[in-house]
C-alpha cells in the first residue's frame, strides 16, 4: 500500500508550524514507518498518533516536537525518557545529540524498542520496568521527559534532574492534559511553559492512573 503523507511532507508540515531546522532534521532522519505497528505503515507519516501493540501508541510527530522543543537539549545532554514505547522519541533524541536513556513498563513493547533501536544503530540505554522510579544509578539527567499522562511529577524524578534542568511531561486528568514544561532550581520545579491540550496514555503504577 503506498504511503499517505511522505516523510518531507511531515517536515514541510512541522516547518510551517514553526520548529527548528535542527528539529526537522532530526525527524528528517528517523524512519517512523519501522517503529509503527505494521497495519499502520501507510500511515507512518500523517500527523497522527498511532498504534504500537499491547494498546499502546506512539506519539503525534506535532505533539513530540512540541515537546522536543519545550525540552531544549543540548547535544552531550543526559537525557531520561519515561515510556519508551517504540522508541521513536528516544531516537530522535538520538540524533539531537543527546545521551539517551529511556525506561519502559510493557517488557514485550520494551525488548522490541531495545532491538530495533540497536538495528537502527541509535546507543539508547534501555531499562525495563516502572520509569517513575527514575535510574538513580545513571542521575543526574540534564533533562527528563515523561511520554505518558501524568496527574503530578512523579517525586523521585524530580530528584534525580540537574538544578537548572528542563523536565516535560503532559500533565492533567486521564483523558486530557496540557505539555507542561519546568526548570528546577532548587529543589523544586517551576513551570516554564503550558501547551495546548493533548491526550497521552496514561502513565501506570504508584505515581500514574491506577
Ligand atoms: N515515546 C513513545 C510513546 C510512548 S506511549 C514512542 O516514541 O513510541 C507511553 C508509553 O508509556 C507506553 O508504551 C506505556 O507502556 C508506557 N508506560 C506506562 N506507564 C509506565 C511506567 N510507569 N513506566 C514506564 N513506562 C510506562
Amino acid at each position: 500500500m503506498p504511503l499517505r503523507m511522505s516523510r518531507d511532507d511531515l517536515i514541510e508540515l512541522l516547518r510551517r508550524q514553526g520548529f527548528s531546522e535542527r528539529i526537522l532534521r532530526a525527524f528528517a532522519r528517523v524512519p517512523r514507518e519501522l517503529f509503527v505497528h505494521p497495519d499502520y505503515r501507510d500511515l507512518a507519516y500523517e500527523d497522527t498518533a498511532l498504534p504500537t501493540k499491547n494498546g499502546q501508541t506512539i506519539s503525534q510527530p506535532s505533539v513530540i516536537a512540541e515537546m522536543l522543543d519545550a525540552l531544549d537539549v543540548f547535544p552531550g545532554a543526559k537525557v531520561l525518557e519515561v515510556g519508551l514505547g517504540s522508541g521513536y522519541v528516544a531516537a530522535l533524541l538520538s540524533e539531537l545529540g543527546a545521551r539517551v536513556y529511556g525506561i519502559e513498563r510493557d517488557p514485550e513493547l520494551c525488548s522490541e524498542a531495545q532491538s530495533r533501536l540497536k538495528a537502527l544503530g541509535y546507543s539508547v540505554r534501555v531499562r525495563c520496568g516502572d520509569g517513575a522510579e527514575g535510574w538513580p544509578e545513571e542521575s543526574p539527567f540534564d533533562r527528563l521527559l515523561i511520554s505518558a499522562a501524568v496527574p503530578r511529577i512523579p517525586a523521585p524524578l524530580v530528584e534525580q534532574l540537574v538544578d537548572g534542568g528542563i523536565f516535560v511531561a503532559p500533565v492533567g486528568s486521564e483523558y486530557s492534559q496540557r505539555i507542561v514544561a519546568y526548570v528546577k532550581r532548587g529543589d523544586a520545579l517551576h513551570p516554564v511553559y503550558v501547551g495546548s491540550p493533548v491526550v497521552f496514555v496514561p502513565l501506570r503504577g504508584r505515581w500514574g492512573f491506577r
